[in-house]
């Protein structure tokens, strides 16, 4: 009884998530919102500038920027003209179409509306983990209203994964920068230097999904699973998610091969772009998630590394106040992951922390905060 009304809620979450998000992308514009893949211009000889623009589609915008306005007038002339001048013409021409090309794939209107209301949701929710108001129920329902805002209605891109992801691939495959890209990478990462992971938290729809499904599957007060959950060793998860990111990174700089994209599972937000890859990893994914507390963020995800590397510093976090604890570990049992557990006893190594709020509210003597305060050390016998 209790495994089929998790999964009946888990399907449903499923059916909507995806029929939401067919309906949504078809009101959009058309913009894939993916890399395009260019192909690799050839100069055969005696070819003439027309030529070379008419075969390779090039848009106008870069045929002014290479050949200037007079372009009428210099179509009959052989390309290798210009390639004596320009020894790298046809690189450059291949990198300002691929920046072009990428640039028109993204839906301007869409992205600063995310942005800014991603800053008034993650603001509210900040505010009400800061001032402990917030409850297992309200921590649903924001996770519903983020997972409808930020993944079904504004869609898969942009994301603090597909970020350094398509920094990545983008540069492995052209050897170019798309720079509102890392415009969008650095306020991520401010997002987590200011508030412990906040954007994963409470902005990633993928993220919020997960977290979603996770509590799916626990009680009403938020403690613990219906259905028995996991915690995985950090070092076992954190291992796994470098050697994924050093291969992604390898392949994609060495064989322009982005290993992600085929099971990339924000597509769940834009469904026509799933392949058979990517319907088996999401379906691991978030049957796994009733289980594991968010297992693509902690086993593969790019970002999720790199916020874990800047989350050592950020300035709001959860910290404990030791002259108040019990050392019931309450917080510890409720948190979904090992990381209450790290920094109730200040460990060297403390994993990913994503500022849920569940150990707060399970902390009856008001010892676990969300502040800017030093996190201090307990005494060497405190737990014993
Ligand atoms: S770690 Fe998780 S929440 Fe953060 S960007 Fe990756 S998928 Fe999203
Ligand atoms: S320590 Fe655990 S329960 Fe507390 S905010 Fe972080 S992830 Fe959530």
């Amino acid at each position: 009884m209790k495994l089929s009304g998790v999964m009946l809620r888990l399907i449903l979450t499923i059916f909507l998530v995806i029929s939401g998000s067919f309906l949504s992308v078809k009101t959009w514009s058309d913009k894939s919102e993916e890399i395009k893949k260019t192909s690799k211009i050839t100069v055969t000889p005696g070819m003439t500038v027309g030529e070379l623009i008419n075969t390779y589609s090039i848009p106008e915008k870069v045929i002014l920027k290479f050949f200037g306005p007079e372009k009428t007038a210099l179509m009959k002339q052989p390309v290798s003209d210009y390639i004596s001048e320009n020894k790298n013409l046809i690189e450059n021409l291949e990198q300002s179409i691929a920046l072009y090309e990428e640039n028109q794939t993204k839906n301007w209107f869409k992205i600063p509306l995310k942005f800014m209301l991603w800053f008034i949701f993650m603001g509210s929710v900040f505010y009400m983990i800061k001032t402990k108001i917030l409850n297992p129920r309200r921590r649903i329902l924001l996770y519903v209203s983020g997972v409808i805002v930020f993944g079904i209605i504004l869609g898969a891109d942009p994301s603090p994964m597909g970020t350094i992801k398509d920094a990545i691939a983008l540069y492995g495959e052209k050897h170019v920068v798309f720079k509102p890209r890392m415009i969008a990478l650095a306020v991520f990462l401010f997002t987590v230097f200011a508030a412990n992971k906040m954007i994963c938290a409470w902005g990633c729809q993928f993220g919020m999904l997960q977290d979603l499904i996770f509590r799916i599957n626990r009680n009403n007060d938020d403690k613990k699973g219906i259905l028995k959950q996991y915690k995985i060793p950090f070092v076992v998860t954190n291992s796994i998610r470098i050697l994924f990111f050093t291969i992604f990174t390898i392949t994609a700089l060495i064989w322009s091969y982005d290993i992600i994209s085929d099971i990339d599972p924000f597509k769940i937000f834009k469904p026509k772009f799933l392949l058979v890859p990517g319907i088996i990893m999401l379906t691991i994914l978030l049957i796994g998630s009733i289980f594991i507390y968010r297992p693509w963020c902690h086993l593969f995800c790019p970002f999720g590394l790199a916020g874990w590397l800047v989350e050592k510093i950020s300035i709001y976090k959860i910290v404990v106040d030791y002259d108040k604890c019990t050392t019931c570990l309450a917080c510890e049992k409720a948190c979904p992951s090992t990381v209450m557990s790290a920094i109730l006893r200040r460990d060297k190594i403390i994993p990913d922390c994503f500022s849920c709020g569940t150990c707060i509210n399970a902390c009856n003597f008001d010892a676990v905060s969300f502040t800017s305060a030093k996190r201090t050390k307990p005494e060497a016998d405190f737990f014993t």
